[in-house]
């Protein structure tokens, strides 16, 4: 693929779900991944990060070599400023992790493997399985393929909004620049905040799937929607102007 091709950015505001992303062949880390995927499907396991280790060795000999010939000191950092970018960065990461948002999103993942690793999802999908071992039934091959990939998505999911979901809170705390430079559909942070809400809408309409095909578990389901649903609301009372956000690719 020509460079020409690859849309410049697109990485950054995805859900790094390359396998399904329709882009992944106009997308840099995208690009990378296809290669793996061609790889493995020829039966090859290329070394990843071994190659990724060499060249960084490479890297890290040329940055050297370039300091010495300038006469740089790479590691000329006074001990009193690294300790004041650590402390920077932690009381930011303290702030953003504190928010309401992000609390409420790092309690999803527990709630979502109660539900996914107790009898009520695995043993729903031996049965169907057996039946449609059987042949009893030719509509649940339909019904199993749709719930496994309502699974899949939850599970895809599942870590991404709480990632996601700090991130952006942090990001919140450093908005005065992108506020004075770029329209909000430009701002990074909205970014973020969309493709949030976007994992957040897709697990809503997979958990909707397992509600409407197993109602004797609403109660245990009902609960993560609420969760799911505030987190939702939360985002877009907090980001008014996510959804206006142009993702490269994705939204041209
Ligand atoms: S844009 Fe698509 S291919 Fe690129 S990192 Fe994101 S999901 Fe993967």
């Amino acid at each position: 693929m020509p460079d020409k091709d690859i849309i410049p950015g697109i990485h950054n505001w995805c859900d790094r779900w390359c396998e399904k992303c329709s882009f992944i062949a106009r997308c840099a880390v995208g690009v990378q991944e296809l290669d793996l995927i061609e790889e493995e499907q020829k039966g090859n396991k290329p070394d990843f990060w071994e190659g990724i280790n060499e060249q960084f060795t490479k890297s890290i000999q040329l940055i050297d070599e370039l300091a010495k010939e300038k006469g740089i000191d790479l590691d000329d950092i006074p001990d009193e400023e690294w300790d004041k970018i650590n402390k920077e960065r932690e009381e930011k990461e303290l702030e953003g992790e504190n928010h309401p948002i992000s609390k409420l999103a790092g309690k999803y993942p527990q709630d979502c493997q109660n539900i996914l690793n107790d009898n009520f999802v695995k043993g729903k999908f031996d049965s169907e399985i057996q039946k449609l071992e059987l042949e009893l039934e030719k509509e649940a091959k339909t019904k199993i393929k749709e719930l496994k990939e309502a699974v899949d998505i939850i599970r895809w999911y599942m870590f991404f909004i709480p990632a996601k979901s700090k991130r952006l809170m942090m990001e919140n705390l450093d908005t005065e620049f992108e506020d004075a430079e770029f329209p909000p559909e430009e701002r990074s942070y909205n970014g973020t905040a969309k493709i949030t809400l976007i994992a957040i809408e897709r697990s809503i309409s997979s958990w909707g799937l397992l509600l409407q095909t197993y109602p004797e578990h609403q109660d245990e389901v009902l609960s993560v929607l609420a969760l799911l649903q505030k987190l939702q609301k939360m985002i877009h009372t907090e980001f008014p102007d996510a959804l206006s956000f142009i993702r490269p690719g994705f939204d041209e």
